[in-house]
């Protein structure tokens, strides 16, 4: 068991002592946005107070000041995924936008008939990009199943590299499953017959140590309000050499050279992706949020969330009726379940009268919804900050809702 102060680490998220019905809140819906931190919504009110101009264009102090934050957070980035440099660390409203970037801009390279590869396992937001490719080129989708347990099925990934593949793109972590995929093997295979990667990591940088370097990603994408951090920003990472010869992905302000009528030259990386004023105030928070993420430790957070998962696992195990989806031994703090034949809004509905948040439906992945032969499941997700005693009430909570049925 770790030895963080839970207790402690609470005491920086005031929302966490709310009551939702007059219960206390149990928040257990992580994986569709981790609360923030004092420190995120102090910087977000002091920039507001103190530094709000806009970036990388005034010479007067106050602009300096909000560049320099929103430059500061650009090079945090950098060192938390290990990036070479920060060229390579493109801001975005989120993942979507992220991965949408790539799908819009490096499917230039794309011919009728070219494949991508993704999994059955993929959010909405890395299968609809490649459909809207779809509206100009002819491109197919090739999509990597899974066994029972929820985990790709490798020797079929191995089969599925064509001479038209361009592109693998997947997720490290289901949002849904709690699978961790293998990527750093995958890229190594995708590598090896001359096909970039795209890592939809929304789930995986919260949880996890991640080092672009190391895994050999070619992009990869994640969103800063997942990780304790504002709404509305997201990074894309892309290596240099792919970046560069990339159209940028939508014109204006921020990322041009020159303008004329005649002809436009583009800024250098990373501007050349940031098209008009961006979320500065978001991105100054968002670097707090990577403090308070360097402040306990990712392993530690990994190591707690851990323990919660098995806890909840161990417990909601104990319920009759109990199916849960995804049972790999390599899985993060994800747990998607269904109880007997209740409906999935019914118990979410049921679990927030007891204070308990839950997603339930089909979590972005319809797709991974029909494989499964479900129209939705439950799903419960930890974070840093939840404890064993919230654990225990939200079994509590699922076993009660269970047998009013
Ligand atoms: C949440 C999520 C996304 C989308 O992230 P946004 O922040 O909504 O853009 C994509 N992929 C996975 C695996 C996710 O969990």
């Amino acid at each position: 068991m770790s030895d963080l102060d839970i207790t402690e680490i609470r005491r920086q998220f005031p929302i966490l002592s709310r009551e939702v019905d007059g219960k206390p809140l149990i928040y257990l819906d992580n994986a569709a946005t981790a609360q923030t931190p004092q420190s995120v919504v102090d910087c977000i009110d002091n920039v507001y107070h103190s530094c709000k101009a806009n970036v990388h264009r005034g010479v007067h102090t106050l602009s300096q000041e909000a560049t320099d934050l929103m430059e500061q957070t650009r090079e945090k980035v950098r060192a938390l995924i290990n990036a070479e440099s920060t060229d390579e660390i493109i801001f975005t409203r989120g993942t979507t936008e992220a991965i949408n970037l790539v799908a819009s801009s490096f499917s230039d390279t794309f011919f009728h008939g070219d494949d991508i590869i993704v999994t059955v396992m993929e959010h909405h937001s890395n299968i609809v990009p490649w459909q809207l490719v779809q509206r100009h080129k002819r491109v197919i989708l090739h999509v990597i199943p899974m066994n029972p347990k929820g985990e790709l099925m490798l020797d079929e990934f191995n089969d599925m590299f064509t001479d038209n593949t361009r592109l693998l793109s997947i997720c490290q972590v289901s949002n849904v499953l709690g699978t961790v995929n293998p990527v750093k093997e995958m890229i190594k295979i995708a590598h090896s017959h001359g096909v970039p990667v795209l890592i939809d990591g929304a789930q995986a940088v919260p949880h996890s140590h991640i080092d672009v370097r190391d895994l050999d990603a070619d992009f990869y994408a994640f969103s800063a309000h997942k990780m304790y951090g504002p709404s509305g920003v997201g990074v894309l990472y892309g290596k240099r050499r792919f970046l560069e010869m990339m159209p940028p992905y939508q014109g204006g302000g921020e990322m041009i050279g020159h303008v004329s009528f005649e002809k436009t030259t583009f800024a250098d990386l990373p501007f050349k992706f940031e098209a008009g004023t961006p979320d500065f105030v978001g991105i100054a928070a968002f670097g707090k949020a990577i403090d308070f993420v360097n402040s306990i430790g990712i392993d530690n957070i990994a190591a707690h969330e851990h323990d919660l998962l098995v806890a909840a696992t161990d417990g909601l195990m104990k319920i009759p009726g109990m199916r849960i989806f995804g049972n790999s031994p390599s899985k993060g703090a994800v747990i998607s379940f269904l109880v007997g034949d209740i409906h999935h809004y019914d118990m979410g509905m049921l679990l927030d009268k007891l204070g308990v948040a839950v997603r339930t439906g089909h979590h972005c992945a319809q797709p991974l919804m029909t494989a499964m032969g479900v129209e939705g499941t439950v799903r419960a997700s930890f974070a840093v900050y939840n404890t064993f005693e919230e654990v225990q009430a939200f079994v509590d909570a699922v076993s009660r809702v269970s047998q009013m049925f």
